[in-house]
């Protein structure tokens, strides 16, 4: 049997249970941590526990319990700090403020060592991932797509069952709807993906099912009972 290029352990962080994860490529054991939005010695506990030497940290989008630990991180382990977007900046000067109402006052902002753009590619140690630009949640969102592995982390913009909020400030419905629709659903039905909150899924149980992006829902073009979402800060 093959080894697999990649293996992902999931570390749900902060009061909000965002799903931080930890990848590597298991030829180098070099990883990233994707979304740390807190907890840092517990993550850099799980690095050891894995044997994972860190290489980089990855943002999907700047939400302070996906990335208010990332300047933590790379200050205590000299890693680069690459995502999201450069149109999550004001997001980004948000991170303090945000951080003390949603309960998560440690949170700190940071600089990105590199922006990522649609179609970049990310190194880890022997393999990469695609970016994938999907506004509409915020709208300097990424996606990170490995192919050969038919992962992908999503973070807010898909959920199993959900998608995204989309009324905070430049979150827009449309956006968000037609970047699931044409930039996810076309990488494969058998991509199996961690979302920013709850249990993973694939794209193609999701196109089946989800009551917001469904083939059959797309296909009526009636908007999902998107007010259900405004619980939470996800
Ligand atoms: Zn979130
Ligand atoms: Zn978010």
């Amino acid at each position: 049997m093959s080894v697999p290029p990649i293996q992902v352990a999931i570390a749900p962080v902060t009061p909000l249970q965002q799903n931080c994860t930890i990848v590597w490529c298991t030829k180098t054991m070099n990883g990233a941590i994707i979304d740390p939005g807190g907890e840092v010695d517990r993550l850099l506990a799980g690095l050891e526990k894995y044997g994972v030497t860190l290489e980089k940290i990855l943002i999907t989008h700047a939400h302070m319990d996906h990335a208010g630990a990332a300047a933590e991180i790379a200050e205590r382990t000299g890693v680069p700090i690459e995502g999201p977007h450069p149109d999550d900046q004001f997001w980004i000067d948000r991170i303090e403020s945000s951080g003390k109402q949603y309960g998560i006052p440690e949170a700190r902002s940071f600089t990105p060592d590199r922006w990522l753009h649609d179609g970049d590619k990310v190194t880890l140690g022997d393999t990469e991932f695609e970016v994938v630009h999907c506004p509409g949640h915020t709208p300097g969102h990424v996606v990170f797509f490995h192919r050969e592995a038919r992962f992908a982390q999503v973070g807010d913009v898909l959920f199993k069952g959900s998608i995204g909020r989309t009324d905070f400030p430049h979150g827009n419905y449309n956006d968000l709807i037609e970047a699931i629709s044409t930039k996810l659903w076309p990488l494969g039905e058998d991509v199996s993906f961690v979302p920013g909150h709850g249990p993973m899924s694939t794209f193609g149980y999701e196109r089946k099912t989800n009551p917001f992006v469904s083939d059959l829902a797309l296909e009526s073009n009636q908007p999902g009972p998107a007010a259900d979402l405004a619980e939470r800060f996800s």
